[in-house]
């Protein structure tokens, strides 16, 4: 008997590849502990020798760092485990983190060989193995060229800004790394929620790249353009898309409905007593990965019940497959082809008036279009979470666009990823090094 896997193989009813000890259902809707472990030796020895080596490596293509995989399964295999953290670290400063966060379904186990004959090989988990001993045992340690290439202004202290700076000082370059937080890493430390990125963990990695460039904390970049200009051999702006879009439906200032990024945001900040969720219903309107981070943790702080609305159905949903397969197994619920028109507050409560959705011809995104059919029901909940979408912070972005010396990356360019954020930062990088080599001519 064989299952379909979500990866694209099959599977046959037994496993074949070794999996890391989660947390119960009932763990995770008590807890913010982190949901997986890390392998221990024993298991990634054991998934190491599944590899199959291929001379084409497809899970290089689909890892977006082009970390050399398969290499550093074969030093697992051999029990070579710095070896093996230096291959990965090459390729991606944010090893460890990116072993939690990836969506690795729809990347390197995606593309791997072993889909075809059983599991695709646990790249995530092998990556998360080696990173996170690396670095508790201290070997980890960048060696930076001490001639100075050029000063670089790096603008956004997230994933993309921090790749950035690690490629630029690796080659010698001064780094100055703006960041309007008090902290750098972007949504690594704002965003993604702890049961999933552990704060020690994303610190760990960010600081190992933070200490070796000069860190301007609460430096928000407005429009100062043109002295940076003057100022620095070439600009990386890796800002994101930071500032979240609201709901334009009567009743979305009402109290009892908040910006779902600010609701994990204080989380993050240790504020989620702001959040008075136990006992509660809790709507959610969103597709992507703030809602569904958002849903797990109102489940997380008792809520009895969350409903995530979305305005396609599962299968147009922007949010990774893991993530939604999580929630469901923590018990969030979904309403497909539905969206909010109208909030308004009934008995200390808050109604949705919610309109039906059919989908039609797939608009400029490629995904199907959203029609209105008019018919309309009521939802009541207790608080809305919004999750939407979100933009670039406006201050960040004007008179900086399509300027010489001046270079973007991550979801400020589209990406929507960790990796690829970290992919951008390291291409810019490289281009950026390249520049100034030639002596700042393109
Ligand atoms: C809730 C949530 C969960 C997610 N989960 C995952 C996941 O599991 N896996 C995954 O791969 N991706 C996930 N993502 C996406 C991922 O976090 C982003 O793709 C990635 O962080 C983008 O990196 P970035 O550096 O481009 O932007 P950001 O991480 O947003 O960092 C931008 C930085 O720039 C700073 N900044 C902004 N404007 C200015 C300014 N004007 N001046 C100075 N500094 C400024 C910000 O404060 C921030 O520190 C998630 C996103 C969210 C919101
Ligand atoms: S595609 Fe899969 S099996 Fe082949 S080298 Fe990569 S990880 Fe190993």
């Amino acid at each position: 008997m064989q299952e379909k896997h979500p990866a694209g193989g099959y599977q046959a009813a037994g496993t074949w590849n070794v999996s890391p000890r989660t947390l119960s259902r009932q763990e995770r809707r008590t807890s913010f502990g982190e949901v997986e472990s890390t392998l221990t030796l024993a298991q990634a020895v054991q998934e190491a020798n599944r590899c199959l080596y291929c001379y084409d490596a497809p899970c290089i293509q689909g890892c977006p760092a082009q970390i050399q995989i398969p290499e550093f399964i074969a030093r697992i295999r051999s029990h070579n485990l710095t070896g093996a953290a230096e291959v990965i670290y090459r390729d991606n400063p944010l090893g460890a983190i990116c072993g939690r966060v990836c969506p690795v379904e729809a990347l390197c186990q995606k593309a791997c060989t072993s889909c075809r004959i059983n599991t695709p090989i646990a790249i995530g988990s092998l990556q998360r193995f080696v990173c996170d001993l690396a670095i508790q045992e201290g070997r980890i340690a960048f060696q930076d060229e001490t001639n100075v290439l050029g000063k670089v202004a790096v603008v956004g202290g997230g994933p993309a800004g921090l790749s950035c700076a690690h490629y630029l000082r690796q080659r010698g370059c001064e780094v100055d790394l703006f960041e309007k937080e008090d902290l750098a890493g972007g949504l690594l430390r704002w965003g993604i929620p702890i049961y999933r990125l552990p704060e020690e963990v994303a610190k760990r990695e960010i600081d190992l790249i933070t200490n070796r460039v000069a860190l301007h904390r609460k430096y928000l970049l407005g429009t100062q353009a043109e002295d940076f200009l003057k100022q620095y051999d070439a600009i990386f702006l890796g800002i994101g898309l930071s500032s979240p879009i609201l709901l334009r439906t009567p009743g979305a200032d009402l109290p009892g409905v908040y910006a779902a990024a600010s609701f994990l945001r204080a989380l993050r900040e240790k504020k989620g007593g702001d959040f008075a969720f136990y006992g509660k219903e809790i709507a959610v309107v969103g597709g992507g990965a703030t809602a569904l981070d958002a849903a797990r943790s109102a489940i997380r702080l008792g809520a009895s019940k969350v409903t995530v609305l979305y305005r396609r159905t599962a299968e147009e949903m922007p949010a990774f497959s893991s993530e939604v397969e999580a929630a469901f197994q923590e018990g969030v619920d979904f309403l497909w082809l539905m969206s909010p028109v109208e909030i308004t507050p009934v008995d200390g409560r808050l109604k949705l008036i919610l309109e039906g959705i059919r989908l039609g011809e797939p608009d400029e995104s490629g995904r199907a279009s959203v029609i209105p059919t008019g018919v309309r029901t009521n939802f009541l909940a207790d608080a809305v979470l919004v999750a939407i979408a979100s933009q670039a912070e406006p201050a960040g972005v004007e008179g900086w666009m399509d300027r010489p010396k001046v270079f973007r990356g991550g979801d400020l360019t589209g990406g929507a990823t960790v990796v690829q954020a970290v992919a951008d930062g390291k291409e810019a990088a490289l281009r950026i090094i390249s520049w100034l080599e030639k002596g700042g001519s393109q």
